[in-house]
């Protein structure tokens, strides 16, 4: 990089660094373009994007039938608020619920958002159709989630980086170790109204719980009268290989909660998606958001729902999960204590000794492949899923070049 270029870049990360608040501690690189699967930072440089905006760019940058979906929309009408009914929320949630095989769609915008409207329904339900005594309705959810940011949401979350100085706390959660579906049972009583869990635990490292786990805790919640609510926002929409990550196990929700690659990577959109036995005893003015449902955000949510609809996106992740799943377990040994994942979304355990696993996402920057850490060592793999093998093959052989240095 000429000194020049690197001045550009240098111009961005100050202004970033002095005006924007410090909640977030990204890699170097300042990103000023993408198609497909490959960003192009503003000196030129391009990267292989292994993490796809942690799966809100399941079908990579810029892709055409949903580009082409928003630019469309934005010259008709963006935004009418829900006072009005708008002409693309209606063909939107038809396809959504269809997709999901349930038949009512709450429409939200982010995914924290969904996760909060998860549990006012499920807390409604159990009030109103449960019987369960006022404001005592409880929410079992699982050690090491993550749901989201909001007050509520981090009031159950055991990370103590997202909940120091941020109490009081809302009341009404019990949290179970994940993947282990007898304490699941054990703590629940008359006033549980619903099992809020992620199907593979993402932010926690990519966690996947035994198999029998998902299909117990269906079985549990169904014969205690509890809702099961599968917080698939980073899980679902094709990144594991099907439609859901409850669907590789054969197991269906009751409420599935979507974000994330619901907004196609061009505008936030979230979903809560269900029955109208559950969904329905939301009545008018007891919830609601400015933008959600919003024209510019249905039309986008439609032709991502149509990418999914004909199972391609999925079939592909599958194969390509396999390949990628392959390739990074020969490095098994070499610098690489343990992967595991679901499909193109793979976590991958760096020997502790050799490096964090910040140092070997900085070294991959640096040969060109930009993924992201999670826990300690872990390093997270979910490219969009219009990669092809020869980018897979790139990402894994830059991090068999990254674990050579690091050895050497
Ligand atoms: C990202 C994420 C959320 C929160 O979504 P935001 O759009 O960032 O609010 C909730 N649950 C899971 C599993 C996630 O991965």
């Amino acid at each position: 990089m000429s000194a020049v270029t690197e001045s550009v870049a240098s111009t961005y990360l100050d202004q970033e660094n002095l005006h924007a608040a410090h909640n977030y501690h990204p890699l170097e690189v300042v990103v000023e373009s993408g198609h497909g699967a490959w960003v192009t930072d503003v000196t030129g440089r391009k990267y292989l994007d292994c993490l796809a905006a942690y799966s809100a760019v399941n079908f990579g940058h810029g892709h055409p039938a949903l580009i082409a979906a928003a630019k469309a929309q934005l010259d008709r009408i963006t935004l009418t608020s829900r006072a009005f009914h708008n002409d693309q929320l209606g063909p939107f949630v038809t396809a959504l619920a269809k997709l999901a095989n349930k038949d009512m769609v709450l429409p939200m915008n982010t995914g924290a958002e969904a996760v909060e409207s998860g549990i006012k329904i499920a807390r409604a339900w159990g009030y109103r159709v449960k019987g369960v005594p006022q404001n005592r309705a409880t929410i079992i959810v699982a050690d090491g989630n993550f749901h989201g940011r909001t007050t509520t949401i981090i009031s159950f979350s055991n990370d103590e980086q997202a909940r120091a100085d941020f109490g009081p706390f809302t009341p009404g959660f019990v949290s179970v170790p994940y993947g282990d579906a007898a304490a699941l049972e054990a703590a629940i009583d008359e006033t549980t109204v619903a099992v809020l869990i992620e199907p593979i635990q993402g932010e926690a490292g990519i966690v996947v719980p035994p198999a029998d786990y998902l299909p117990a805790v269906r079985e549990i919640t169904t014969r205690h009268n509890v809702l099961f609510i599968a917080d698939e926002i980073q899980s679902g929409l094709g990144r594991t290989g099907a439609t859901f990550q409850c669907d590789n196990v054969g197991v269906v929700p009751d409420l599935y909660l979507l974000g994330k690659a619901l907004g196609g990577g061009i505008v936030p959109v979230s979903a809560v998606v269900g029955n109208k036995d559950i969904l329905g005893v939301l009545r008018p003015g007891e919830h609601g958001s400015t933008f959600g449902g919003n024209p510019l955000a249905a039309a986008v949510g439609s032709a991502v729902v149509a990418l999914l609809a004909t199972g391609e996106m999925q079939e592909r992740a599958r194969v390509l999960g396999e390949y990628l799943q392959r390739g990074l377990t020969s490095l098994i040994g070499r610098g690489v204590v343990g992967i595991r994942g679901a499909g193109l979304w793979v976590g991958v355990d760096i020997d502790p000794a050799l490096a964090t696993g910040r140092e070997v996402c900085e070294r991959l920057m640096q040969r060109g492949v930009l993924v992201k850490d999670t826990h300690g060592s872990t390093i997270r793999f979910a490219p969009p899923i219009v990669a092809s093998e020869s980018d897979l093959e790139f990402a894994v052989e830059q991090l068999s070049a990254v674990l050579d240095d690091l050895r050497a």
